[in-house]
C-alpha cells in the first residue's frame, strides 16, 4: 500500500456494541474476528500484543483476505454511525495531556507569543464523550464557549525519558478531539494567575472520536485538520505547522512525567477558534479519521 493510500483510507476501528473495522468503505465485525483468534478485544491490550502493528494487521485486513470477515449488518452500521462509542474504553483512559499554543497562528490570535518551552495542561478522563454527543457548559455559565479541533494521540507503550527518535514506537494510534474551552473564564483565570483547570474541564469538555486509526497506517506529521460550525469553515490547518512536533512533544512530556498505556495527548489547535451558541453543530475532521460531531446545547 502506498503512503498516500494509507493516509486516505487507513483501517478505522470503531467501538459500537463491539469493535468494528471500517476499510474500503465497508464495515466488518472486528470483535467476532478477534474472538475467533483468542485475541483481546480492547485497543490498548491489542497494541501490547503487537496485533495493531502494520506488519501484523495489514495481511489480515478484509482487502487482503475477505473470507474470515463478517460484514456488519446495515442496521448495526447505521446505529454505529449515529452514536459511536468512545474509540477507547473509558476505563482504559489514563491522563489526558494537552499542548497549548502549538500552532503559531493560534497563539497570535490571542496576541500572544509561542512559548519558548512547550506549554501543556490537562483534561480529566471524565470529560470524554463520544462523537454525536450533546454538550452544555456548566450551569450558570453564559460567557464564551469555544471549539478547538486537535489531533489526539493514544499512548500504547508507556515509558519515561523517551527519546524523540523512539517516540512514535510508544503511540498506539490516533483519533480527533474537540478541546472545548470556557474562553471567558480561561481569560479571567489567566489574568488572576489561576490554572486553566476549570476552563478546560466540565462534563463533556472533551469529545473524542469517531474512531481509532492504528499508528502504522497514519502519518501524524501532515494531517489536514478542519472544524466546521453549522457548515461554515472555522479552522483549517495542517499539523505541518505544529510548533513542537509529536516526537519532541512525547520526549518533552515523558522527561517530566511517565507516560502509560491509555494516556492521551491532545496536540494543540490551529487558529480560528470561536464562540459556540445554542444549537450549533461542530464537525472536527481529518482525512483518514473522519468526522467528530459535537452538538451544543446552551440554555437561553
Ligand atoms: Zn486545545
Amino acid at each position: 500500500m502506498s503512503e498516500a493510500a494509507l493516509q486516505a483510507d487507513p483501517p478505522r476501528i470503531y467501538r459500537g456494541k463491539r469493535l468494528v473495522l471500517q476499510q474500503g468503505g465497508a464495515f466488518w465485525d472486528l470483535g467476532a474476528f478477534l474472538e475467533r483468534r483468542g485475541q483481546p478485544t480492547h485497543l490498548v491490550d491489542l497494541f501490547e500484543t503487537g496485533w495493531l502493528d502494520g506488519s501484523s494487521l495489514e495481511p489480515l485486513l478484509p482487502s487482503n483476505q475477505p473470507e474470515p470477515w463478517q460484514p456488519l449488518d446495515p442496521e448495526e452500521e447505521a446505529a454505529l454511525l449515529r452514536a459511536p462509542a468512545l474509540p477507547i474504553r473509558p476505563r482504559a483512559v489514563g491522563k489526558i495531556l494537552a499542548l497549548g499554543k502549538n500552532f503559531r497562528a493560534h497563539a497570535e490570535e490571542f496576541g500572544e507569543k509561542v512559548p519558548s518551552d512547550p506549554l501543556y495542561f490537562n483534561k480529566l478522563p471524565e470529560t470524554l464523550v463520544p462523537s454525536a454527543s450533546t454538550v452544555s457548559p456548566p450551569p450558570g455559565y453564559t460567557d464564551r464557549l469555544d471549539h478547538e479541533v486537535e489531533l489526539a494521540v493514544v499512548i500504547g507503550l508507556g515509558g519515561r525519558e523517551i527519546a524523540a527518535e523512539d517516540a512514535l514506537d510508544h503511540v498506539a494510534g490516533y483519533t480527533l478531539a474537540n478541546d472545548l474551552t470556557l474562553r471567558t473564564l480561561q481569560g479571567r483565570d489567566r489574568r488572576e494567575g489561576r490554572p486553566w483547570l476549570r476552563s478546560k474541564n466540565f462534563d463533556g469538555a472533551c469529545p473524542l472520536g469517531p474512531c481509532f486509526v492504528p499508528r502504522d497506517f497514519f502519518d501524524p506529521s501532515r494531517v489536514h485538520l478542519t472544524c466546521h460550525v453549522n457548515g461554515e469553515l472555522r479552522q483549517d490547518a495542517s499539523t505541518e505547522d505544529w510548533v513542537v512536533d509529536l516526537p519532541r512533544a512525547i520526549a518533552h512530556l515523558s522527561a517530566h512525567m511517565s507516560l502509560y498505556p491509555g494516556d492521551i495527548i491532545l496536540t494543540g489547535t490551529p487558529a480560528g477558534v470561536g464562540p459556540l451558541v445554542d444549537g450549533d453543530r461542530v464537525v472536527c475532521a481529518a482525512p483518514g479519521i473522519g468526522e467528530l460531531v459535537t452538538l451544543i446545547q446552551r440554555p437561553a
